[in-house]
């Protein structure tokens, strides 16, 4: 059996910097959280509304529980799609302004699921360099052709486009990038759509609650609609729960139901995730004050890192990444912050690009200025 070359593996991936190690929380998520038992204020969740351990939606679980039980206990089309799931589809979509929704365990099962549905080897994926990894893996499964253009590179995509067969053509995208925190051109992207007679499939992960009116996401940021749009978000990030959703035309929800293997072959999440999710669609409605003191920290964490020796990414979302290079370095900066009870996720090849490390700051509504000022503070303090 291999396993000195497993082992050998992990040991090269350590004396890189790349070894990848999990902590253990022992609170809740939330802006401070305590891990091994030591307790941190946190720059690292995806928590952007702080709803995550929302009173609301403990006791929407709980009585979730209580009406539908705990386990979904088969998949959906045998027997286990449960009103609440079927409700939260609906209100879902109405959310988002498309005629049906469909709900998915996770976003990873998402975009693998749609992206299999909806294309195959006569057909051509085009997507964007710095895509997530569950889209990346996507397309690989789908066995079509793939093209991927520099990030956000819309003269690259057309010239791709322009070059194209025949067979379909589905651009997929991040909406939000995860680890840089700018927004894809989603009106270029759709422009090209017309132009080239293409889908697109928009993964708005990190913009679903944030962005656009009442974080109805993405679309509604932009004010752009269009039935080539499929509009893929995740419910485990601002929404507060867990589990994914995509919003698109009836037809391609129906296709997604009898294709898309990631929907039809696995477990029913539990219906009492729904039951929450649906207090929460309800609260991301009423959250702008939320929003509206997200985007005053976004605004006073970008204004004091202005003057540090690394460079601060073009983002003027929830994430802030601090470029820092090299992986030791962002490794030992990542330590440093700890010792000083601040969390903040070190981001690494392969999710990033070799040579682009970088400390992945994001912040969260429950988050207060004194907490961005403190996280300020040392940052400068270790720069000096
Ligand atoms: N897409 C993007 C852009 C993401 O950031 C993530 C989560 N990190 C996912 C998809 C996967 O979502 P989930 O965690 O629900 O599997």
């Amino acid at each position: 059996m291999p396993f000195s070359d497993l082992q050998r593996g992990l040991e090269e991936r350590t004396a890189l910097g790349l070894l990848r190690q999990r902590h253990t929380l022992h609170s809740p998520q939330s802006t401070h959280i305590k891990v091994d038992g030591k307790r941190y204020l946190s720059f690292s969740s995806n928590d952007y509304l702080g709803l995550a351990n929302h009173p609301k939606l403990i006791s929407a679980l709980q009585q979730g529980a209580a009406q539908c039980g705990v386990g979904a206990g088969a998949a959906h089309l045998v027997n286990g799609h449960f009103e609440p799931h079927h409700q939260l589809e609906l209100q879902l979509a109405a959310f988002v302004g498309k005629p049906a929704a469909l709900l998915f365990s996770t976003g990873y099962m998402a975009n693998i699921g749609v992206v299999q549905a909806l294309v195959g080897k006569d057909d051509t994926v085009f997507a964007d360099k710095l895509n997530h990894a569950s889209l990346n893996d996507a397309m690989l499964l789908s066995r079509a052709k793939v093209k991927r253009y520099r990030h956000s590179d819309m003269a690259q995509l057309e010239d791709l486009l322009a070059k194209a067969g025949s067979g379909r053509k589905l651009i997929i995208t991040d909406a939000v990038f995860s680890m840089d925190g700018d927004t894809a051109y989603l009106p270029e992207l759709l422009l090209l759509c017309e132009q080239y007679d293409a889908w697109l499939l928009v993964d708005d992960a990190h913009g679903f609650g944030v962005l656009g009116e009442q974080g109805r996401g993405i679309l509604s940021h932009f004010g752009i609609a269009s039935s080539r749009i499929i509009h893929m978000a995740t419910l485990g990030k601002a929404a507060g729960v867990s589990g994914a959703f995509v919003a698109a035309e009836r037809v391609i929800i129906d296709t997604l139901i009898n294709h898309a293997r990631s929907y039809i072959y696995t477990t029913a999440a539990p219906p009492a995730l729904s039951v929450a999710l649906l207090q929460s669609l309800e609260l991301i409605e009423q959250c702008d004050d939320r929003r509206v003191h997200l985007y005053q920290l976004i605004n006073k964490l970008r204004a004091g890192l202005a003057g540090l020796p690394w460079d601060l990414m073009h983002s003027d979302t929830a994430i802030q990444p601090l470029l820092i290079g090299d992986n030791q370095q962002v490794l030992g900066l990542s330590e440093k912050l700890r010792d000083r009870g601040i969390w903040v996720a070190a981001i690494r090849p392969p999710t990033v690009p070799q040579g682009t490390a970088r400390l992945r700051i994001t912040l969260s509504a429950a988050h207060t200025e004194s907490d961005v000022e403190q996280l300020l503070g040392v940052l400068h303090e270790f720069a000096h």
